[in-house]
């Protein structure tokens, strides 16, 4: 899942003092460490184009990245510190953001999350079908987007946002891929961090 991600970013700014960007990256963390430890070589993935329908990622092993049990340790370990740099109420909000990854992701991968370790791995398998997984994505992200600009003084830059990333999701269809894992790695990582530097331009002046 991509876009989709950002559905607890979106729906619970308005909850809480942390600013949009933050969460953007508390959702996406368990990605950027999973990015950062493929890049390193500790977690793998090969690219293997058609190995589900709408994704080329046959994730291998990321038991410190997207484990149940690790991602969970990870809401609780940036959840406290969400507490410490903002309140109680905007860590609850940062924890939530970055458990709801694995949850998510749970929808859309072939069983490859492993709910401990590298073991008993689960997915419902949703790649495999292109369109459902996009629309999933597609609703759940404007939905939350629509939550978000009930509080926001412009509307319209956040919906354009929200069209821009669904863009840049469809992209993947038809672009080519990156051609190695750690392309793939560092292209996301970028991903990742360009969208929070404009969500936290776009709520410094419209949020
Ligand atoms: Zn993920």
């Amino acid at each position: 899942m991509f876009v989709g991600h950002y559905t607890p970013s979106f729906g619970l700014a308005r909850s809480g003092p942390v600013p949009l960007w933050a969460l953007f990256l508390a959702a996406q963390f368990v990605d950027i460490l999973w990015a950062f430890l493929v890049t390193v070589g500790i977690e793998r993935v090969r690219l293997v184009p058609a190995f589900t329908a709408a994704s080329p990622l046959a994730l291998d092993y990321m038991p410190y990245s997207h484990s149940l049990t690790a991602t969970v340790a990870w809401a609780l370990l940036l959840g406290g510190l969400g507490s410490a740099i903002w309140d109680r109420r905007g860590g609850l909000v940062i924890g939530i953001c970055v458990a709801a990854h694995w949850f998510l992701d749970l929808l859309v991968h072939v069983p490859d999350l492993p709910l401990v370790g590298d073991r008993y791995k689960v997915g419902f398998g949703l790649w495999d079908h292109p369109a459902l997984s996009f629309l999933l994505e597609a609703a759940l992200l404007l939905l939350a987007v629509g939550v978000y600009v009930r509080g926001a003084r412009r509307a319209l830059p956040f919906w354009s946002f929200a069209l821009a990333m669904l863009a840049m999701q469809s992209s993947s269809f038809v672009l080519p891929l990156p051609e190695t894992p750690t392309a793939f790695a560092t292209m996301s990582m970028a991903n990742y961090i360009g969208l929070a530097a404009i969500a936290a331009f776009l709520e410094r002046r419209w949020g």
